[in-house]
């Protein structure tokens, strides 16, 4: 339904590397395909918010002259943000502390904006229109440049008393002899399952001179994330390594959420998820492996996010929602 009463949003995904665009009608269908672009950083690798404000321009023309009501911008960061003034408090990825950029964007364009944490949002995206319709308790889960997500608990997201929740990739697995972790702390879960985590896994591998296939497919230049799921598909054992260790840590730590709070599904995203077909299916089979009551190995659903980004959903949802335009 595109008609000229239709309802739409401009929302925007503001990741570490990359921003998404895309606008989103209030029946939770894309009007167009996903725009990417560069975040874009100063010489001293803080995000420039005056470059990214300037980059949104043509989204925003884009969006006014579409046909319908266009409602505002939906704004997901990859950081903990200050639900009620859209302040970013801090955003480890993008070297920021108290921006306030939903202030800034809403003063630039004279537009609506309602911006919240990244995974928090895609929570909501599947809880509205996607796979997480109904479900009353489930997490959203993150396994890409880091590893996180958010909780939807009892019919509702749950934010605790910040809504900082759901960075249970900062729970420390070895702080003493870890790796530093971006949040500061030292051998968080996240910097043994993180994209850059692998890398720097396969980075030793190499070294070590253990996989003629991981050194032919990084040449001169560093090894990926990519090529280590490259290697494993061709049959090379360090690789198949890392990713099973992969796999077994998030299994830990995912069967620990569905012990701990009972959950009814997991909703797995990120690029670390899609790096394999068979990534999903394998998690699957390690974490029911760990569940507590024969209640959850039965009847936990683990399923791949519903969208080809679920936080520009949720963040076009929250548009609709926060102006009274959709009930949920
Ligand atoms: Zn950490």
């Amino acid at each position: 339904m595109k008609g000229i009463d239709n309802h739409f949003a401009l929302a925007i995904d503001v990741g570490g590397s990359k921003v998404a665009y895309a606008l989103i009608d209030i029946q939770g269908k894309m009007l167009g395909p996903i725009d990417k672009l560069a975040v874009p950083f100063d010489n001293n690798g803080i995000a420039s918010a005056e470059r990214l404000i300037a980059q949104i321009h043509r989204f925003v023309e884009g969006a006014n002259l579409y046909p319908g009501t266009f409602d505002g911008i939906g704004m997901g960061l990859c950081g903990n943000v200050d639900l009620k003034t859209g302040m970013v408090v801090l955003a480890p990825n993008l070297h920021w502390r108290q921006v306030p950029f939903a202030a800034l964007v809403a003063k630039a364009y004279r537009l609506p904006v309602f911006a919240s944490m990244d995974v928090r949002l895609a929570a909501l995206g599947e809880a509205v229109w996607g796979g997480a319709k109904g479900i009353k308790n489930f997490a959203w889960v993150t396994i890409g440049t880091g590893y996180g997500g958010y909780f939807f608990l009892d019919g509702k997201l749950y934010d605790g008393r910040h809504a900082f929740a759901g960075n249970f990739g900062h729970i420390p697995l070895d702080e003493v002899a870890g790796y530093p972790c971006g949040c500061g702390l030292r051998g968080c879960i996240e910097t043994y399952v993180s994209g850059p985590a692998i890398a720097r896994a396969a980075q030793e591998v190499i070294d070590a001179n253990r996989s003629p296939t991981l050194m032919h497919l990084a040449g001169d230049g560093k090894v990926t994330c990519k090529m280590v799921f490259q290697a494993e598909a061709v049959g090379d054992p360090a690789a198949t390594e890392i990713i099973e260790k992969v796999i077994r840590i998030v299994a830990k730590s995912v069967a620990g959420l569905v012990n701990t709070l009972d959950l009814e599904m997991i909703i797995l995203g990120g690029g670390v998820t899609n790096g394999c077909p068979d990534f999903v299916i394998r998690l699957d089979r390690h974490i029911r492996g760990l569940l507590m009551t024969e209640e959850a190995k039965s009847e936990l659903v683990i399923i791949k996010e519903s969208f080809p980004n679920s936080t520009l959903f949720g963040a076009a949802a929250n548009v609709f929602i926060s102006q009274g335009l959709l009930k949920f």
